[in-house]
Order: C-alpha cells, then sequence, then structure tokens
C-alpha cells in the first residue's frame, strides 16, 4: 500500500517510512491510496472468525509487502489480548467498552500496534535511536508510554499539560521510567501540539534526532483502530439492526477509523461525533465554516481539541462534499453541567458507571435517537471511570472500585521534567 499527503497528493511513501516518520514532509497527514473493500465471502463468516485472524485480513492490505505475515500475527496478538465487550443498556442503547487495555483506554490498541511496528522496522535495520515525541491530553500519554516501555531503540518523550490531566492519568505517564520521560507543560493541550509540532519543522532537531509522533496522525496509530467497528459488528451481526456508532470526539482519529471501516465494507448506518463545548465540528456542520476557537478545559479533558488534525482525513473520505458528510456524521456538543447529569442518569437507571468521555457519547446517541428511533446505537467507552474519578466520584456520591493495575500506580514515584515554553523543549531535545 502507498500513502500519501492530504496536502500535496503527488508525494507518496510506503508504510513503514509513514509510520517512521508521522507526517509528510510537506507537514501533510498520510492517507491510504486506496481504501481495500472487503469481499461480502469476509462478511458472511465474520461471525464465525478469530478475533485475530479477522484483525490480520483486515490489516494486511495497509501493510502488505512490508511486515510478514506471521510478523503481522504476531503484532495483532500483542495489540488485541483483551476483550471489547457490548453491555446493553436500553433496548436500542449498548455501550462498547474499549478500556480492558493496561492503561484502560482505548487508546492502548494504536499505541501498542504502532510500537509493535516501529519495534520490528527498527530492530529489522539496527537504526539509529528513533524519538517518539508525543503531545497528550489525557490519555495518549499513558498508552502511548505503557505501548512502547522497554521496545528497544525507541525512546518516548511525553508533553502534558500541567494540572490539566488528572491524577491517574499523570501517574500512568510519570511513574515507568525506562525509556519514557514525561515532560509537564505550563499551558495548554494545545500548546503542547503545538511544540511537538515545531520540533518537527526544527532543523537543527532533525539533524540530531530520529523524530517521529504517536498521536493519531501517525497512521500505525490511527488505522488499527478501525478493528473495533469490525469486532462490533461481528457481536451484533445477528440481531440484524441498524448499526449507528456514537464516538466521543477530540481529534477525531477514532471516528475517522470507524469511516474507513465503514468504506471497507461494515455495514454502519451513521456516525455522531459526540464533543464537549470545544465544539468545531459541531459548529461545522451547522454553518459550514470551520473555525476554530481557543481551547476550553473540561471534564472529559482527552476532548479538549479545538482543532481535530484528522477532520482533513474524515473530509477525504467524503469527498470533500459537505452533504456527502453530513449524511453520514451528525454532530453534537455538550457542557460539563449535561455531562455530569448524564454520569448520574446512566448510573441510576442501570447502575453502570460512565467516565465523562462515555458520558459524552451517550448524550450524542440519544440526541440523535430521538429523531432516529428505529435504529440502534452503541456508543463508545474510550476510558475506565477510575482515570476520572474526581469526576465521577463527585457526581455520583459513591467510591468507584480501583482496579489492581491502577493501585500499583500510587506506590510509585512521578517523574518528570518542567517546561514552559518551546526554546526548553529544544534545549531538552538537543542534550
Ligand atoms: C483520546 C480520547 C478521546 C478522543 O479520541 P479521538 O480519536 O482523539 O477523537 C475520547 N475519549 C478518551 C477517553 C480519549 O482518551
Amino acid at each position: 500500500m502507498r500513502y500519501y499527503s492530504l496536502k500535496n497528493p503527488t508525494i507518496t511513501t510506503d508504510f513503514k517510512t509513514a509510520v517512521i516518520n508521522g507526517i509528510a514532509p510537506d507537514r501533510g497527514l498520510y492517507f491510504p491510496n486506496e481504501i481495500p473493500r472487503l469481499a461480502p465471502s469476509f462478511f458472511d463468516q465474520i461471525e464465525t472468525m478469530d478475533v485475530h485472524q479477522m484483525a490480520v485480513e483486515i490489516m494486511t492490505p495497509f501493510v502488505s509487502g512490508e511486515i510478514p505475515k506471521d510478523i503481522l500475527e504476531q503484532i495483532i496478538k500483542k495489540t488485541l489480548d483483551f476483550d471489547f465487550p457490548i453491555v446493553p443498556l436500553a433496548t436500542n442503547i449498548g455501550i462498547l467498552e474499549l478500556f480492558q487495555g493496561p492503561t484502560l483506554a482505548f487508546k492502548d490498541v494504536g499505541a501498542r500496534f504502532m510500537a509493535q511496528c516501529l519495534g520490528y522496522f527498527n530492530h529489522e535495520e539496527n537504526n539509529q535511536e528513533i524519538t517518539v515525541l508525543v503531545a497528550t491530553s489525557g490519555d495518549t500519554g499513558g498508552a502511548v508510554a505503557n505501548g512502547f516501555l522497554g521496545v528497544k531503540g525507541i525512546k518516548v518523550v511525553i508533553l502534558y499539560p500541567k494540572g490539566k490531566v488528572s491524577d491517574v492519568q499523570e501517574r500512568q505517564l510519570t511513574t515507568l521510567g525506562e525509556n519514557i520521560t514525561a515532560l509537564e507543560v505550563d499551558g495548554v493541550f494545545d500548546d503542547c501540539q503545538e511544540m511537538v509540532k515545531n520540533a518537527f519543522l526544527d532543523s537543527e532537531i532533525n539533524s540530531k534526532r530520529k523524530l517521529t509522533s504517536a498521536n493519531s496522525i501517525n497512521i500505525a496509530r490511527w488505522l488499527p483502530q478501525m478493528l473495533y467497528y469490525f469486532i462490533a459488528y461481528k457481536k451484533l451481526k445477528k440481531q440484524n439492526k441498524t448499526l449507528v456508532f456514537s464516538v466521543p470526539s477530540g481529534n477525531f482519529g477514532n471516528i475517522c477509523a470507524g469511516m474507513i471501516a465503514q468504506q471497507m465494507g461494515v455495514p454502519i448506518d451513521h456516525f455522531i461525533a459526540s464533543t464537549n463545548v470545544n465544539d468545531t465540528v459541531p459548529a461545522y456542520l451547522e454553518s459550514k465554516e470551520y473555525s476554530p476557537k481557543p481551547t476550553v478545559p473540561t471534564i472529559s479533558n482527552a476532548m479538549d481539541v479545538s482543532d481535530p488534525s484528522n477532520f482533513v482525513r474524515i473530509q477525504k473520505i467524503y469527498e470533500n462534499n459537505f452533504s456527502l458528510l453530513s449524511n453520514h456524521l451528525s454532530a453534537y456538543r455538550f457542557t460539563d453541567i449535561e455531562t455530569r447529569a448524564a454520569i448520574e442518569s446512566i448510573y441510576v437507571d442501570s447502575g453502570y458507571i460512565a467516565d465523562p468521555h462515555g458520558a459524552v457519547g451517550y448524550l450524542g446517541l440519544k440526541k440523535y435517537l430521538e429523531k432516529n428511533p428505529e435504529k440502534y446505537g452503541l456508543f463508545l467507552e474510550t476510558a475506565h471511570p477510575v482515570k476520572f474519578l474526581d469526576t465521577v466520584e463527585s457526581s455520583l456520591n459513591i467510591k468507584v472500585p480501583v482496579p489492581e493495575r491502577i493501585k500499583v500506580l500510587f506506590t510509585k514515584e512521578k517523574q518528570r521534567i518542567s517546561i514552559s515554553d518551546y526554546t526548553d523543549l529544544k534545549a531538552y531535545l538537543l542534550t
């Protein structure tokens, strides 16, 4: 498979180069040259397929010729070693739990897949050390740190906004050590993202270090997320429902991967992008004007993004055609007050403890189903509620049971380096 830059389609490369470089030389995001459509026989048998075998078949065209089948099988096995349960909530609403991975965030899948691919490519060539530079609004950092921990030849540097990630999230990225370093930035997530972008453009840094990103701009982080939608369909196929997905969205990588799954043939009727008040996309669908405003901090902090990087990919999928896009996608925004009320009502109605991101997804789904009551919707529960303990416990007046893999974090010491601007980051990367 070839990948091309969305800024200039004549700039193309292979999977390996796209993964190692993260972004095209003209700063465009990479996009696959073609989206393969799976044969009807694939979907006829999907419910009887082994999950790993299914995932290998889905990912093969995207890596073929560059990752041998046996290696891809190992990578998939290491990536998907936990389940993605569907919990029924109402007759036409289910919860797709994506948080059963090691850091309790859906990003574990993309982070692990990317870490394994990069580890393979680097091992293959016995190359110069690669530095993975990543900005996190909360969950990316932990998932990336965990996915890359101990991968040879790779150093990970994570930037996170000071005081704007939860205690559990901060512990997940500051307590690992080894090849993982956390930088605490005096600013918001967009500042972190901006600094990372500047570093990629900085010739002085690039002459000294081989940099790559592990945000969802990287195709190895982004593409494997489509597997959730295949897995969900596989589980629900027998029920023969008109399926819609509500995806709590920040950088819009997850929902965009779902759209790729749809293009590959998964019968998904509609997507709902559910956001907090960082509502550039809902506002765009209302007004046709794409105008990001400054980011506002919210209780669903992993979605505090005002200029979602994957939106250009979504526009590409729908041929830069507004009406085609709005036929496939609805988008709604919700305030923190509405989100807390949703956490409460979900708990009161069913006993289910949702995290703030899942609760936003729930609200978007409810809103869509009001007008489309004949459809069946899944909302994605993207993080375990324990990762947002203060918000969830104060909304519900209960204690959330803490899983073992989180308890151990409280026995370890946080280690991070504080930086305040790009000069500090540059100095760190040049040492
Ligand atoms: C990253 C994240 C999101 C947003 O996902 P995108 O792919 O960036 O849209 C939603 N919820 C949680 C918990 C996350 O960590």
